[in-house]
């Protein structure tokens, strides 16, 4: 039986839960991308590809070459670019493309969010006065931070920040998700932090700090997301299965 070839890009919980959840079926041979950002990435059991693409023209070659007969777009929410990227070289290709968008978090009563449009706004939206900040934006847009040294940073990310991103007054910790709220709530208190500052990524496994600074009542400074290019979307891995049989089904007369 010939199999579907279908390439996820990751670098998520979707990709990886996507991965596990088709590894098993013979009827397709799927392939992850990982950026290569993550020093000790958390591969599922289907063959894995590292590092980038060479643009949208490199991304085309590697379809062609491997006969990639689907594609999904399994990034992060603010990984716009190699979406934008996904899009253009399904279409010069001529293969469907299904973007995997979890839904982005809402604020809830009680909550007291601030929202920005980049990481830049978020470093103003801090002020003047010293503040304790505890910052989930990953390690490496930490720089429009150095321009507000005067905040003292609790930092947070996969893998440590290079030296050179760091503000002045920075404590890193380096963890992987998911986290409970009362592990938020404790780290929330034993920092002394006094706003929170993240990207909206959506998602449950980093959810609970925005449940943890609510109960504390800690303002949020909430970066919004930059936005997708129309194309066909879904909100997790169970409605990209959904998509993909479609794609078998489709596929299926042509290899009579
Ligand atoms: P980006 O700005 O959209 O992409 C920059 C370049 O990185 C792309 O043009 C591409 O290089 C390469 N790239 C990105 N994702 C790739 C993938 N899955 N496979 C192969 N190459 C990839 O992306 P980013 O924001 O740097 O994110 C990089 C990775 O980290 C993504 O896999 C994303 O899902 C993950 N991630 C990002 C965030 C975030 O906040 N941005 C958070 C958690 C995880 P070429 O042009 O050379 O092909």
């Amino acid at each position: 039986m010939t199999r579907l070839h279908i390439l996820i890009l990751g670098g998520t919980s979707e990709a990886s839960s996507l991965a596990r959840a088709i590894a098993e079926d013979t009827r397709m041979a799927p392939v992850l991308s990982l950026a290569g950002r993550t020093a000790t990435p958390a591969l599922p059991p289907i063959p894995c590809r590292l590092g980038g693409f060479g643009g949208i023209q490199g991304l085309v070659d590697y379809l062609r070459a491997q006969g990639i007969e689907a594609l999904i777009d399994a990034t992060h929410p603010f990984a716009s670019q190699m979406t934008a990227h996904a899009r253009a070289a399904a279409a010069i290709c001529g293969i469907p493309v299904l973007r995997i968008d979890r839904p982005p978090w809402m604020p809830e009563l009680g909550d007291d969010w601030t929202m920005v449009p980049d990481i830049a706004a978020a470093a103003r939206a801090l002020g003047a006065t010293p503040r304790r900040v505890f910052l989930t934006i990953g390690q490496k847009e930490l720089a429009p931070f150095r321009a507000a040294p005067w905040h003292h940073y609790t930092i947070r990310s996969v893998d440590p920040p290079a030296p050179s991103l760091l503000p002045p007054r920075a404590a890193v910790i380096t963890a992987r998700g998911p986290f409970a709220e009362a592990e938020e709530h404790t780290l929330l208190l034993e920092r002394r932090i006094d706003v929170l500052v993240t990207k909206n990524s959506g998602g449950a496994a980093t959810e609970q700090k925005l449940a943890a600074a609510r109960r504390l009542g800690l303002p949020v400074v909430m970066v919004t997301r930059p936005a997708t290019p129309p194309m066909p979307k879904v909100a997790d891995a169970d409605a990209a299965l959904g998509w993909i049989e479609v794609r078998i089904h489709e596929a299926a007369p042509r290899r009579v």
